[in-house]
């Protein structure tokens, strides 16, 4: 029969949760990791790493059309936004085989199902929404009712939605749908300057759409150094790109094939600007819902789980780690 009692089970198996697993089984506990849509998590499969595969081809584009200047030569240079997204979507696919392979060398059982806490100790795993169309990996366990002693959350964070800025996945993308691109848009404009929105605005620059990036705060990469964020504002500029900071975007109205936004210049001038498609990119939120935490009375703060400086929640015996237990939000 398939083992359901584990030493430490770990919702989500992201960054955050699949090397807590791999460390769990190396220092000898019985280890299992719960996941519902894709190994990996966020990071590699629909963050870091396939930004940077499209990032890659971009920078690849870039020096072709600028072959001259390294005294090479170039003709004909052009690119198919398809094969772009292939790459890098099967950049990720290998990745992820990746983690499924780290799961199985430590001896850590993977759950494939959606999970939630019942009690101390207890989870119990539904099976994965339809919509998220991901195949498991070979050799999951099923869903079903599992224990553990120590349970570590690890579910991650998703887009946040800003009211009247709604993402719709069509005209209005997230970075899901941005990530996979159909094609480069005549005209991009990209809400917010963290690191998200600024690959996607670098990206799609150099593929040759015409960026706008619009940043509420006074200047783009809120969180990074104010000289090299206004070193990059400069490269972008020079790049062709339009910032503007300090500035809102206060309504979209989608057409059939574009969107109109209402652009708050921050010095009492509103713009209605027409783009082909729009990207939102104004944070994410920690993925805490169904998870059956306030039954438990763990303690949430900002919208995240608060943990001490071991990962502890309040709750003995639940701990979590992660884009879940709130900023850096890196991997
Ligand atoms: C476009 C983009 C680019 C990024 N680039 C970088 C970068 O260059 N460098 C960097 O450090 N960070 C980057 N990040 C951030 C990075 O992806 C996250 O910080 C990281 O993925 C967080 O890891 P995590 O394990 O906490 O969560 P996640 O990676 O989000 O993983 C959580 C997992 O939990 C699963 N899950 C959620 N709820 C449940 C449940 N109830 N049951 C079962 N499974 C569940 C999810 O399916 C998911 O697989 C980027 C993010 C994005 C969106």
């Amino acid at each position: 029969m398939a083992e359901t009692n584990f030493d430490v089970l770990i919702i989500g198996g992201g960054p955050g949760g699949y090397v807590a697993a791999i460390r769990s089984a190396q220092l000898g506990f019985k280890t299992a990791v719960v996941e519902r849509a894709h190994l990996g998590g966020i990071c590699l499969n629909w963050g870091c790493i396939p930004t940077k595969a499209l990032l890659r081809s971009a920078e690849i584009y870039h020096y072709m059309l600028h072959a001259k200047d390294y005294g090479l030569s170039a003709s004909n240079v052009s690119f198919d936004a398809f094969a772009v997204v292939a790459r890098s979507r099967a950049v990720s696919k290998q990745l992820n085989g990746g983690v499924g392979f780290l799961m199985k060398k430590n001896k850590i059982s993977v759950i494939w199902g959606e999970a939630a806490i019942t009690a101390p100790g207890k989870v119990t795993v539904k099976a994965s929404d339809a919509k998220l169309k991901n195949e498991p990996p070979k050799d999951v366990l099923a869903p079903g009712d599992y224990t553990a002693k120590h349970i570590i959350i690890a579910t991650g964070a998703r887009p946040r939605v800003l009211p009247g800025l709604e993402q719709d996945g069509k005209l209005v993308w997230t970075y899901f749908e941005a990530m996979v691109a159909p094609k480069i848009p005549k005209s991009l404009l990209v809400i917010g300057s963290g690191a998200i929105g600024i690959e996607f605005a670098s990206f799609f620059r150099t593929m040759g759409a015409e960026v706008t990036v619009v940043e509420v705060l006074p200047q783009i990469l809120p969180v990074e150094d104010e000289e090299v964020a206004a070193f990059a504002r400069k490269r972008f500029e020079k790049q062709g790109m339009k910032i503007m900071t300090g500035a809102k975007v206060t309504k979209l109205e989608k057409k059939s094939d574009s969107v109109v936004a209402a652009i708050d210049d921050g010095k009492g001038k509103i713009q209605n600007i027409e783009f082909e498609r729009v990207i939102s990119a104004v944070g994410v939120v920690g993925n805490i819902e169904n998870l059956g935490l306030e039954k438990l009375g763990v303690k949430i703060e900002r919208g995240v789980i608060s943990i001490d400086g071991y990962g502890k929640t309040n709750v003995p015996g639940i701990y979590a780690i992660g884009d879940v237990a709130g900023p850096p939000m890196l991997a």
